[in-house]
């Protein structure tokens, strides 16, 4: 049998769009196949719409290049783009029926007629032509029994449900017969029901159909459920790209894991090959390779921890049930592990006030290298011990360096004070995700000037709030940048 070569239909390279200097994508590099169903995922502001704006050609990147085909398009405007939008909001034209609204594109198309002329300088131009009547109409017809609407043609579009209408926008989008087929977040604004008839429908459409979807959502389940291939976002970057298995069972790091489902995330320290330290336990786990005492987030999903009685021998940990929910398919559990909460998923029932042994195979100890394990700044002295951090001085040990010496400032996630009030802090900022390690939040604030810091705390600080940033100047480590090394 002959393998069917993939080729790529869409690649972006390093491709960064800012608003106002602030970066919305950040240097994103990817290629989709033809035919395949990719989904971009993250959390809302992450990036997706900007990146699929720029492949329709609605947003110019503010570098890097965009081939379609292995055309650089980077500069062909939208409609010269083999490739149509379906919205999140239909933008369907409300005095319109069915018919015309999916017609109303095609009625200003110009296509290529077959004939030819002349112009003055010599030049051989091919004439346009706009479809007929009866070419429209066949069109149209064609793309409505696609959707299942064929018998809907004269319907006024505000007398359908928001399903069908979305479904109209969906016919409208592929009667141009597009290569490419970009959804940004299509089903937002359809109930929960609606929302799964309509995701089978959109993969029975693409099967058929054959042409490439490239769809947003930050509905993990929803991605997972319909893609070939998963892009997670965050900040404008690009996290993991994978197939939905790959991106479930190993996460490429502490965001992705949390994003997608729920996990229990632990700071760790792989002691050697084979051997993790979290929870204030040692653990047997595969994976190797790692420095020794390197500290490294452990992923363990709530789905791969047993219970087992206390005394069996297979008990690696002792731990004390303190809530059990059933939750449909499964009980949700709280188990207490020392100070360390742990997320079990059970088929069984748990006693809470119980103390049972917890079982977890070596495999589903998911090691990541931490992105980073210190904020670390570079900046520079404003005097001898004065250092700029973010736009703002602050006091600090300077070790004499005069002012302009170009340092690193370094600071650990547990020192970085947040405070509720933003003009309690030196430093303004917006809360963009916590996650919680099992005894503490690891909370993220982007500091106004891009900054993002990594703060431990005890706190759930809320994504989305705005906070201050203090640091006391006894936490704050100075280490000039060499300048001679050219
Ligand atoms: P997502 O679709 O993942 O929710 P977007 O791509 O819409 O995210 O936005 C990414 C970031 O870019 C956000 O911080 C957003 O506020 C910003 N952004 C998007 N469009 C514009 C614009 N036209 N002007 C200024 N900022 C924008
Ligand atoms: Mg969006």
């Amino acid at each position: 049998m002959v393998k069917k070569r993939r080729t790529k239909v869409i690649e972006l390279k390093n491709v960064s769009k800012s608003y106002d200097g602030k970066p919305a994508v950040d240097n994103v590099s990817f290629s989709i196949n033809k035919g395949e169903f990719v989904t971009f995922l993250g959390p809302s502001g992450c990036g997706k719409t900007t990146t699929l704006r720029m492949i329709a050609g609605f947003e110019k990147p503010t570098s890097g290049k965009i081939f379609i085909d292995g055309k650089d398009i980077t500069e062909i405007p939208p409609h010269l783009r083999p490739v149509n939008t379906v919205f999140q909001r239909y933008a369907l034209f409300p005095h319109l029926n069915v018919f015309n609204n999916v017609a109303f594109g095609l009625k200003l198309k110009k296509i290529p007629s077959g004939q030819y002329y002349t112009d003055k300088s010599g030049q051989k131009f091919e004439k346009l032509r706009k479809y007929t009547k009866e070419e429209i109409k066949r069109k149209v017809n064609e793309v409505l029994r696609l959707v299942d609407l064929e018998d809907y043609e004269a319907r006024d579009v505000s007398s359908l449900s928001g399903g069908q209408q979305q479904r109209v926008a969906i016919a409208r989008a592929l009667v141009n017969d597009p290569e490419v087929l970009l959804l940004d977040e299509p089903l937002g604004a359809l109930d929960l029901k609606m929302r799964k008839d309509m995701q089978i429908e959109l993969m029975n459409m693409h099967k058929k159909l054959g042409i490439t979807f490239v769809y947003v959502t930050h509905d993990q389940e929803e991605a997972l459920t319909m893609s070939d291939t998963i892009i997670v976002m965050r900040h404008g970057v690009i996290q993991q790209i994978a197939t939905p298995k790959k991106i479930y069972d190993e996460p490429a790091n502490a965001f992705v894991a949390d994003f997608i489902g729920e996990s229990n995330i632990f700071s760790g320290i792989m002691l050697d090959d084979f051997k993790v330290s979290c929870m204030d336990h040692v653990f047997e786990c595969v994976d190797k390779g790692f420095k020794k005492n390197q500290e490294i987030d452990v992923i363990i999903r709530p789905e791969d921890i047993y219970i087992i009685p206390k005394d069996n021998h297979a008990a690696m940990v002792i731990a004390h049930i303190e809530s059990c929910v059933f939750k449909g398919d499964h009980y949700q559990i709280i188990a207490m592990v020392g100070e360390y909460e742990l997320v079990i998923h059970e088929t069984n029932e748990a006693i809470v006030g119980e103390d049972i042994g917890i079982f977890i195979k070596p495999f589903d100890f998911h090691i990541m290298p931490k992105a980073r394990i210190i904020n670390e700044i570079e900046t520079e002295m404003v005097s001898d011990n004065v250092v700029d951090i973010c736009g703002s001085n602050f006091d600090c040990n300077g070790m004499g360096l005069p002012e302009g010496t170009k340092v690193i400032a370094s600071i650990p996630f547990d020192k970085v004070i947040i405070f509720d009030n933003e003009e309690d802090g030196k430093i303004g900022g917006e809360v963009v995700n916590t996650i919680y390690k099992g005894s503490y939040y690891q909370c993220i604030v982007r500091a106004d000037n891009y900054y993002i810091f990594f703060v431990d705390t005890q706190d759930d600080w809320l994504k989305g709030d705005r906070v201050g940033i203090g640091i006391n100047p006894e936490d704050i480590q100075i280490k000039a940048i060499e300048q001679n090394k050219s």
